[in-house]
């Protein structure tokens, strides 16, 4: 992570923090639509953009336990999803290092004039 400075990304569409519209993911990045946060419906990306890692906290999910950081916002602080740190369960391992974004709080804009 680290990212000090906001990034603006270029894609024909985008997802966004839907509290202050900072860019957060493309969503050609999206690795899987199949996940459910603590306000439903989740994606998985590979990569996503603005936001700062808390503390990692170990949790027993669905999947089994996992370690992850929540993420938030950069610009606003909102908590928009999570990161996966560690797995345990070996089919569980591809998650290392990929982003969870919760659909009810990201807004989807279409970016095609550029
Ligand atoms: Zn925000």
């Amino acid at each position: 992570m680290g990212y000090m400075h906001k990034v603006f990304l270029s894609g024909p569409e985008i997802y966004t923090c839907s509290s202050c519209g900072t860019h957060l993911a493309l969503k050609n990045k999206i690795a899987s639509k199949q996940y459910t946060g603590q306000y439903g419906r989740a994606y998985l990306f590979d990569e996503v953009a603005n936001v700062r890692a808390g503390e990692a906290d170990k949790r027993n999910m669905i999947t089994g336990m996992h370690i992850v950081r929540d993420i938030t916002c950069m610009e606003c602080n909102n908590y928009v999803g999570w990161t996966y740190v560690t797995a345990f369960s070996p089919e569980q391992k591809f998650k290392e290092g990929k982003f969870i974004l919760e659909k009810a709080l990201i807004c989807d804009i279409l970016r095609d004039w550029d």
